[in-house]
C-alpha cells in the first residue's frame, strides 16, 4: 500500500547488532529484523510481556518470549538487535499535533520562556547558526512565562514592569537577518534595525513607535502602529525550501520522541508539504490529517475521504485523511471556554463559541445546528467529526450533539470529545453511554495548573482534566500532546512529558508535592494504553497497529528504562532508544 520507502538513513549503532542466521538452515522467508533480550510491553491483554519482536517488512511476523525461538526466524540478511533488556511498547501515537507549527518554533524564533535581554540574545544566536543569510527571523512570542517561570508555585509572583527589550541586544548578532519579533499577546514587538531600514523607518519613525531620550527609534513598536504593517509588506515570505526544512526539524523530533504516528489538525498548503516529504522518501511518521469539519462537503466531492492518500487518492497507511475537526468553544488561555457559569477572575464572562457553532460576530449566541448541518455534511462524504470542546458547557453541548446523532441511528464510532478538559459531575457517565472517546492532552495539567483554579475556582478545577474520573466511568481515553501549543503556552510533545503529567500530576519541577488534584492521578499502564493501542482504535485502525502482534505494522518504540518499575518521579528523564516505523529504523540514539 505504501508507495514510497523511507529512504536510507546513516544510523549509528549504540545497541549490539549483529547478522547471522538460525542454528540449523535459513527460513524460507527470512525477517528483515529481530528485536532480542527486550521488555516487551504489547498492550495485548493475552499476551502482555515478551522478550522478542521478528519482523518482515513493515509487518510483526512473531512476538516470543524465547530468543532462541526469535532467531530461528533469522536468515543471512537478516538484522538482530540485541536489546539489552530494555523497555518496548508499541510506537507512541499522538492523537493531536499542529505540525505546521511546530517547525516554526524550532527553527524560527521561540522566545516563549524568554524575558530577558540574555535569553533574547542566545535565542538570535541559535537562529543564526540555522538560517540562510537574509532569511528573516519571526515570531517568537516572548514573556509567555514571564509572570509564572515554569510553574504554579510562581503564580501571584508577578513582576511590576513588563520587560521592553532594545534593538541593540540584538543587532550585532542578526546584522544578516531582518527580525520582527513580537510578544506573546501581540500587544508589543521588536524590530531590528535590518527590518526597520527594509521598511523605511529607521530615519523616519511613524505613530506607535518607542523613541528614546533623543528621538531615534529603540526598536519597540506597540499593537496597531502602521509600522507593523510596512515592515510585514516589506518582509521576504519563508521559503518553500525554508518550509520544508522546518518540516524536517519536526519530523526529526518525532522520530527522537519515539512518535509513530501524529493526527495533524491540517491545512492544505501542509498537506502537499507531506505529500513532497513522502515522495523525497523523508517523511519518518504515518500522519493522519483533520482537515477543518467545514471541508467535509468539498473533500466528498472531489472523491476523498478518510483513509485516502490527499494526493492520489487511494489507500495509504502512512498519509491520509482522517477525521474532520471541529470547533465549539474557545480555550482556558484566552478565557475563552464556554462555561455554565462565568469565569471567577473576570465577572460576567461565560466564553465564547466558534464559527462552526456560531453565526454571531461576537461569538456569544450558540447554534448548535450549524454544528449538526456540517457534521452531517461531514458524514455524507465518510468522515467522522473530532471536535474540540473545553469549558463545561462546550463539553455538555457535544455530548448532547453526538447523543442526539445516536439516536438517529449514526454509528459513532471513532467520534471524539477533542480536550474534554474541564466536566461537570453529571457529565462524566456520558461518554462511554453515548461511545464516544475523550481525546485528552496530559501536559496541559502541568502547564494550566498555574492559573486554573484562579480562573474557574476549586470546585469547577475538581472535573479539569479528570482522567480518573473519565477511566473510572468506562471512557476511552486518547492522548495528544496539542504540540506545539498556543501563544500563550508551550506544549511539549515527548511522551514523557505526558505520561508524568498523567501520572504524577505535577509541573516539571515537581509541584505541588503529591500532584494537583491527585485523586485524578492515573497508572503508567493506562497512559501507555490511551498514547498506543486507544489512539490507532481513535482512528479506526485498532486491528492494523498500536500493540505488537504478529500481523500488525511494525511500529515500535524503545525505551531506556521500564516506566512500569521506576519511581514515577523518574518518568521525566526516560529517553528514547529506538523508534521503528513501518518496520524501518527511523531513529537509533547513539553519538
Ligand atoms: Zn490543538
Amino acid at each position: 500500500m505504501r508507495w514510497l520507502s523511507v529512504g536510507p538513513l546513516l544510523l549509528p549503532a549504540l545497541l549490539l547488532t549483529t547478522s547471522c542466521g538460525p542454528s540449523a538452515g535459513a527460513p524460507e522467508n527470512p525477517a528483515d529484523l529481530i528485536l532480542l533480550n527486550g521488555r516487551v510491553y504489547t498492550m495485548e491483554e493475552d499476551h502482555p510481556w515478551a522478550t522478542a519482536v521478528v519482523v518482515t517488512g513493515n509487518t510483526i511476523t512473531a512476538v516470543l518470549d524465547d530468543d532462541g525461538e526469535a532467531r530461528a526466524y533469522g536468515g543471512p540478511g537478516t538484522e538482530v538487535i540485541d536489546l539489552q533488556g530494555k523497555f518496548v511498547v508499541p510506537g507512541f501515537i499522538d492523537g493531536h499535533v499542529h505540525f505546521n507549527n511546530a517547525g516554526s518554533l524550532i527553527n524560527d524564533a521561540n522566545l516563549m520562556a524568554v524575558a530577558d535581554d540574555q535569553g533574547l540574545a542566545n535565542e538570535m544566536r541559535r537562529l543564526v547558526g540555522i538560517l540562510d543569510e537574509g532569511e528573516w527571523i519571526t515570531g517568537g512570542l516572548w514573556g509567555a512565562y514571564e509572570e509564572w517561570s515554569l510553574g504554579a508555585e510562581a503564580a501571584g509572583n508577578k513582576k511590576a514592569a513588563r520587560w521592553e527589550p532594545h534593538r541593540r541586544v540584538i543587532d550585532e548578532i542578526t546584522a544578516g537577518h531582518p527580525c520582527l519579533l513580537s510578544s506573546f499577546d501581540s500587544e508589543i514587538f521588536l524590530a531590528n534595525t535590518a527590518a526597520l531600514r527594509a521598511a523605511g523607518l529607521e530615519d523616519a519613525p511613524v505613530e506607535g513607535m518607542q523613541l528614546d531620550a533623543e528621538g531615534v527609534p529603540t526598536g519597540l513598536i506597540y499593537r496597531g502602529s502602521p509600522a507593523l504593517e510596512r515592515i510585514r509588506s516589506a518582509r521576504t515570505p519563508k521559503s518553500h525550501e525554508r518550509l520544508l526544512n522546518e518540516n524536517r526539524a519536526a519530523l526529526k523530533a518525532l522520530r527522537e520522541a519515539g512518535i509513530v504516528e501524529i493526527h495533524d489538525i491540517a491545512t492544505p498548503d501542509q498537506t502537499s508539504r507531506f505529500a513532497e516529504l513522502q515522495r523525497n522518501g523523508e517523511l519518518t511518521a504515518r500522519v493522519w490529517l483533520r482537515p477543518d469539519l467545514s471541508r467535509g462537503a468539498e473533500l466528498g466531492a472531489q472523491g476523498l475521504t478518510m483513509g485516502l492518500h490527499p494526493e492520489i487518492g487511494v489507500a495509504d497507511p502512512f498519509l491520509r485523511y482522517g477525521a474532520l475537526k471541529g470547533y465549539i468553544d474557545g480555550i482556558m488561555g484566552t478565557h475563552g471556554a464556554l462555561f455554565f457559569e462565568p469565569y471567577d477572575d473576570q465577572p460576567g464572562n461565560y466564553g465564547h463559541y466558534r464559527p462552526h457553532t456560531s453565526d454571531d460576530p461576537q461569538l456569544q449566541v450558540g447554534d448548535m445546528e450549524k454544528m449538526y448541518n456540517l457534521i452531517r455534511a461531514g458524514l455524507d462524504a465518510g468522515f467522522v467529526p473530532n471536535v474540540h470542546a473545553i469549558g463545561d458547557k462546550g463539553t455538555a453541548l457535544m455530548l448532547d450533539l453526538y447523543e442526539r446523532l445516536k439516536n438517529e441511528g449514526v454509528d459513532l464510532s471513532g467520534f471524539r470529545v477533542i480536550h474534554a478538559q474541564v466536566i461537570r459531575p453529571q457529565d462524566f457517565p456520558r461518554f462511554k453511554q453515548i461511545g464516544v472517546i475523550a481525546e485528552v492532552n496530559p501536559y496541559h495539567i502541568s502547564d494550566d495548573m498555574r492559573w486554573m483554579e484562579e480562573r474557574i475556582g476549586h470546585e469547577r478545577s475538581k472535573g479539569a482534566y479528570a482522567f480518573r474520573s473519565l477511566l473510572d466511568n468506562g471512557t476511552m481515553l486518547s492522548f495528544g500532546s496539542d504540540w506545539p501549543g498556543t501563544s500563550a503556552a508551550e506544549y511539549h510533545m515527548h511522551p514523557k512529558y505526558l505520561i508524568h503529567a498523567a501520572v504524577n500530576r505535577t509541573t516539571l519541577n515537581h509541584t505541588p508535592e503529591g500532584g494537583w488534584f491527585p485523586e485524578e492521578k492515573i497508572s503508567v499502564h493506562e497512559a501507555l494504553k490511551a498514547y498506543t493501542i486507544n489512539n490507532a482504535i481513535a482512528a479506526l485502525e485498532g486491528d492494523l497497529r498500536g500493540s505488537l502482534k504478529a500481523g500488525k505494522l511494525a511500529d515500535i518504540t524503545v525505551c531506556d528504562r521500564n516506566l512500569l518499575e521506576i519511581d514515577p518521579v523518574d518518568i521525566l528523564n526516560m529517553n528514547v532508544e529506538m523508534t521503528i516505523v513501518d518496520g524501518e529504523i527511523v531513529f537509533r540514539r547513539g553519538v
